[in-house]
């Protein structure tokens, strides 16, 4: 509820910072993707309010795209898509109790992973569902002997699925041994269809492929292997405007801690945009903006510091961020899922 509320005020009122939303990068990443899949189905990872972006907005989108499989965690995140994705909605976590009267009530599927929950939806009376197996991770999951124990016999399967632990390491022994042993789960369990594969076991080759796919990350911008960095356009870019721009003399310094001193007569713009928003401290050293310009010192809760000596900007402009997020990745220690998720409910949201 309050990152909603937080995006339908940034709306109305004018927020001075925002994240421009490519539209058209990201169906083609889903095109992308789902051309990688071969003859599956591509669905999409929308949890976490569509990694951050706002997942009304990205549904609506790959919707349209002709995506009809959206994975969320919880039955909140499915409460606020089902009248945009009539039908397409499974919720990863399960059913708990106090889930079943939505559970029933709708059209969307529990992802079903542990006994309990299995016999908690026949005994409620649930009918189409999806069930998770453990084929490695040891997360979430039935393992390979319960499912095959008969506790699934009768059960209406629309997607039996399991979930790789390590398809980012395209050359890890744990990929093809969870490929071998999801086949060996598929082949005991009947199932509409099955499913293995995220934005980085899409990269793995057609056999992980099965009969539906599952990728968030690479939707969004994100690069889930090296292999893909060629293939997927960037969506997100946050901006911010600018507050106010200072003149700094040679050896005077900025921010919290003193930590910058100015090398030489310095011009610096303060924008509306901080850690509170995502852009934590340890982003600092790499932030660049409006085609290189660097932050400075340290990253306050609501401000950052440019040195813009080189440019030329003035209170009131928008600056972009530069936000790469293999780089900013691998520079700040984050997960690019960190990156993404992190960005916060000030932006105001816009698809362009
Ligand atoms: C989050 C999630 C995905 C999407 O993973 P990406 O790495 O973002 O592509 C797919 N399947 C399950 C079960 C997930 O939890």
């Amino acid at each position: 509820m309050t990152r909603a509320a937080g995006r339908a005020n940034g709306a109305i009122v004018s927020s001075p910072l925002r994240l421009d939303l490519d539209g058209d990068a990201l169906a083609a990443n889903w095109r992308t993707l789902a051309a990688r899949g071969g003859s599956a189905a591509c669905g999409a990872a929308v949890k976490a309010d569509g990694y951050g972006l706002g997942a009304a907005g990205v549904v609506a989108r790959l919707w349209e795209a002709g995506c009809r499989d959206f994975f969320v965690s919880n039955w909140a995140e499915a409460a606020a898509l089902l009248a945009l994705a009539p039908g397409s909605v499974a919720v990863l976590h399960g059913v708990r109790d106090e889930d079943m009267a939505q559970a029933l009530a709708g059209a969307v599927r529990p992802v079903l992973s542990t006994p309990a929950q299995v016999k908690r939806w026949r005994d409620g009376g649930g009918g189409a569902c999806d069930v998770m197996v453990d084929t490695g991770m040891n997360r979430l999951g039935l393992s390979a002997a319960q499912a095959a124990s008969g506790l699934l016999d009768g059960l209406a399967i629309t997607t039996l699925m399991s979930h790789l632990a390590c398809a980012d390491e395209p050359d890890h022994p744990l990929n093809p041994q969870q490929r071998d042993a999801f086949r060996a789960v598929a082949a005991a369990v009947p199932a509409q269809r099955y499913s293995l594969a995220n934005s980085a076991g899409i990269m793995l080759g057609p056999d992980y492929a099965f009969d539906l796919t599952r990728p968030g990350l690479g939707l969004y911008g994100g690069v889930p292997t090296s292999d893909a960095a060629g293939l997927i356009r960037r969506v997100v870019t946050p901006a911010a405007e600018v507050l106010q721009v200072r003149d700094v003399s040679a050896g005077a310094s900025v921010g919290y801690g003193a930590t910058w001193d100015a090398p030489r007569p310095s011009r610096v713009a303060i924008v509306n945009l901080g850690y509170a928003d995502g852009i934590v401290r340890g982003l600092g050293p790499s932030l660049r903006f409006a085609g290189g310009l660097p932050a400075i010192g340290r990253v306050s809760m609501d401000l950052i510091a440019i040195d813009v000596t080189d440019g030329d900007v003035g209170a009131g402009d928008w600056l972009a961020l530069d936000f790469g997020l293999p780089a900013l990745a691998a520079a700040s220690g984050l997960s690019q899922y960190e990156l993404l998720t992190g960005l916060g409910d000030r932006f105001e949201r816009r698809w362009v």
